[in-house]
């Protein structure tokens, strides 16, 4: 079975690929699924909505099962910000360093107790005969005062999971372990699961 994958980030495809395999799903991206996804919008206000409206544009675009994620960071001390903005935080052209500084100095004066946060990601899986699956994975951690650590990207300096590491400074299976995304990706995996065997079974 072949799912589209509303992104053109081919990083984002593989890794989904790599978790979905195992179902005999293969990922495509929506250009290689031969539409023109473009940039969609995303309007929504909580990862549900964003990850939602993807998936929505690649299944209205190819009419085959389609699949988006939408991930951030919030953080407790800026009332959940940046959240749903979190690739935008900075402002247009704003390089992941910039806006890791930036957070930095949102929350320059809150203290180790107070700088707690979260990953979030929602994955939304629509297919062509209306069925839905939304699943949501979290992580909890805490905002470091300066960045550490040479792996990942985006906030991954300056997230520290329990155990007192940054995700930068943890090995991509490490980080897969206790993110918020590979939460994710195992429980769409076992809800994916539930449903194409009820497929089987009709
Ligand atoms: P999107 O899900 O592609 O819309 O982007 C979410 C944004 O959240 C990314 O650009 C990163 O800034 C941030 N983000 C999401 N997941 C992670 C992560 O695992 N590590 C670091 N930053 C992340």
């Amino acid at each position: 079975m072949q799912f589209v994958m509303a992104t053109n980030n081919l990083k984002k495809r593989d890794e989904m690929e790599r978790i979905l395999k195992e179902l005999g799903i293969e990922v495509l991206t929506a250009k290689q699924a031969g539409a023109d996804l473009g940039d969609v919008e995303e309007t929504g206000t909580t990862f549900e909505e964003n990850a939602y409206i993807k998936a929505k544009a690649a299944l209205d675009l190819t009419g085959k099962a389609s699949i988006a994620d939408d991930s951030g960071l919030m953080v407790d001390a800026l009332n959940g910000e940046p959240g749903v903005y979190s690739a935008r935080y900075g402002g247009p052209g704003a390089t992941d360093e910039e806006r890791v500084q930036k957070l930095l100095k949102n929350i320059e004066n809150v203290p180790e107790e107070k700088r707690t946060a979260r990953f979030v990601s929602a994955i939304c899986c629509l297919f062509p005969n209306g069925k839905e699956l939304m699943v949501r994975g979290e992580c909890p951690g805490k905002i470091a005062y300066a960045p550490a650590g040479e792996g990942g990207f985006g906030y991954d300096p300056v997230f520290v999971v329990e155990g007192g590491k940054t995700f930068a400074e943890l090995t991509a299976k490490e980080k897969d372990a206790v993110s918020h995304r590979g939460a994710a990706l195992r429980k769409l995996k076992a809800a994916l699961r539930e449903t194409l065997e009820g497929a089987k079974e009709c």
